[in-house]
């Protein structure tokens, strides 16, 4: 799942009935086998762009070749996607200068994510935290110069224009042509803040070393020049969804997916950037859904009947960075497969042992789903349904371009996107349980009538 900040709490729900362990054999030993296989040191974490990233996907094809699926894309099973990559950031065209004192790349200040590559020049203006009060009395066509971190107090008063892009925003409606923040730190910051750029048309830095955030606000107060200059150059990588399918020559299709990618080493998207270099193997997050998902494939395509369905089976690349395989493939979905008739998500489903319920979200985006959900029986956990959509995950494109689409979750849990996401914590009996789940609701998805699509307001 996507990068996500909360903190964790454990549903209090009475206990469920205890779930019978090692009731589906052959289920289990295909998951562990995929676990191990996807979940090793050896797949390095399953980042996009990188060997262990296409090994895993690799992994995957030969799975769905050897399960007899047809591949989705004209027969071939990859589509490629584009992922962003860190920014190169050279010292040419970056640099800060208050009169004739330069300030240091990197060590002193960074270029911001709403930074465009641009060079101004001008007197600096002070803008304080730039409220609105603040930015009302500001002098046009200057270098603003502001205080990033804004105080709890403030933020009370002024809700969602206290947040710092707000602010940005505000003092460039009112003529900045160029934006200093201040975030002083002890010690130089280590940032990746330049993967993503959302330029806002002029340069934007922050500045973080202690001496130069005093100096400047002097400086800013007595309306003094300086010169600004940022350049960021963008890196992408490619990597590709994975796609196969049983095509049962039928004009609607059921999607079934999950992401295979995972944040690879923790340079970025770790909730624990001291562990940057460790394996962040995403055990669950998400090897326990591909491999749910490769299971679904190995099922049903050896099931007969269902003749007026095909089944697609998706692993998608570059979740992590944004849902971008899956906004990919919704994008240029193959015609061959007719109509999408629903798309069911499977994002971190290893651990139903934690709360002992299995909780499934967009389950308002088709009036029949809640019917269909609660007539397959729960035994030794407990359904719960959500009718908000959780738009982090790869089913949000699929809702969005109005295909109604469920998510099944076991939970967050403390090892999120930290390198303790290991294959040892994931209950592979409950893993087997919510693989015999969804294939239930699969069956009766694909026995349903024409779906009764719920438009959602809160599609994202
Ligand atoms: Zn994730």
């Amino acid at each position: 799942m996507r990068t996500l900040f909360i903190a964790f709490s454990i549903a209090a729900l009475p206990a469920a009935a205890q779930l019978v362990r090692g009731e589906y054999p052959e289920t289990r030993r295909s998951l562990e086998f995929h676990l191990n296989e996807l979940a090793s040191d050896a797949m390095g974490g399953r980042l996009p762009g990188t060997e262990q990233g296409d090994r895993a996907a690799k992994y995957i094809q030969t799975q769905f070749e050897e399960a007899g699926l047809e591949g989705l894309f004209d027969g071939e099973f990859t589509q490629l996607v584009n992922i962003p990559e860190k920014g190169i950031l050279p010292e040419a065209g970056n640099y800060v200068n208050i009169g004739a004192v330069g300030i240091a790349l990197r060590t002193a200040y960074w270029p911001h994510i709403l930074s465009d590559n641009r060079e101004v020049e001008g007197p600096l203006t002070w803008l304080g935290y730039a409220t609105p009060s603040e930015v009302a009395k500001a002098k046009k066509g200057r270098i603003a110069v502001i205080v990033a971190d804004i105080p709890a107090k403030k933020v009370k008063k002024l809700g969602k224009l206290a947040s710092l892009t707000e602010r940005i925003e505000a003092a460039r409606r009112h003529g900045a042509q160029a934006i200093i923040l201040l975030q002083p730190v002890n010690g130089s910051p280590k940032l990746d803040l330049l993967r993503r750029m959302r330029p806002i048309g002029m340069p934007v830095v922050t500045v973080h070393d202690l001496d130069a955030c005093t100096n400047l606000k002097k400086k800013a107060k007595k309306s003094a020049k300086a010169s600004i200059g940022v350049h960021v150059v963008p890196q992408t990588t490619t990597a590709p969804n994975v796609g196969a399918w049983v095509n049962r020559g039928a004009p609607e299709t059921i999607v079934i997916g999950a992401h295979y990618d995972h944040v690879g080493w923790g340079a970025w998207g770790s909730r624990m950037p001291e562990a940057e270099g460790q394996v962040h193997n995403g055990a669950d997050d998400n090897a326990s859904g591909t491999s749910a998902m490769m299971e679904l494939a190995r099922k049903i395509s050896h099931t007969p009947g269902f003749e007026h369905v095909n089944f697609a089976f998706l692993a998608f690349t570059g979740e992590e960075s944004g849902l971008l395989g899956s906004r990919e493939f919704v994008s240029r979905m193959p015609s061959k497969m007719g109509k999408v008739k629903a798309m069911v998500n499977l994002d971190m489903v290893g651990r139903l042992n934690r709360s002992d319920s299995l909780r499934v979200y967009g389950v308002h985006t088709a009036l029949e789903f809640k019917e269909m959900l609660e007539s397959i029986p729960a035994e030794g956990f407990y359904w719960d349904l959500r009718n908000e959509i959780f738009g982090r995950s790869d089913h949000a494109p699929f809702i969005s371009a109005g295909i109604p689409a469920v998510f099944f979750f076991t939970g967050l849990h403390e090892d999120y996107h930290a390198p303790g996401d290991d294959i040892e914590k994931i209950d592979i009996d409950g893993l087997a349980e919510v693989v015999a789940k969804v294939d239930h609701f699969i069956s009766l998805l694909g026995q349903a009538s024409p779906l009764s699509v719920q438009t959602p307001n809160d599609a994202r």
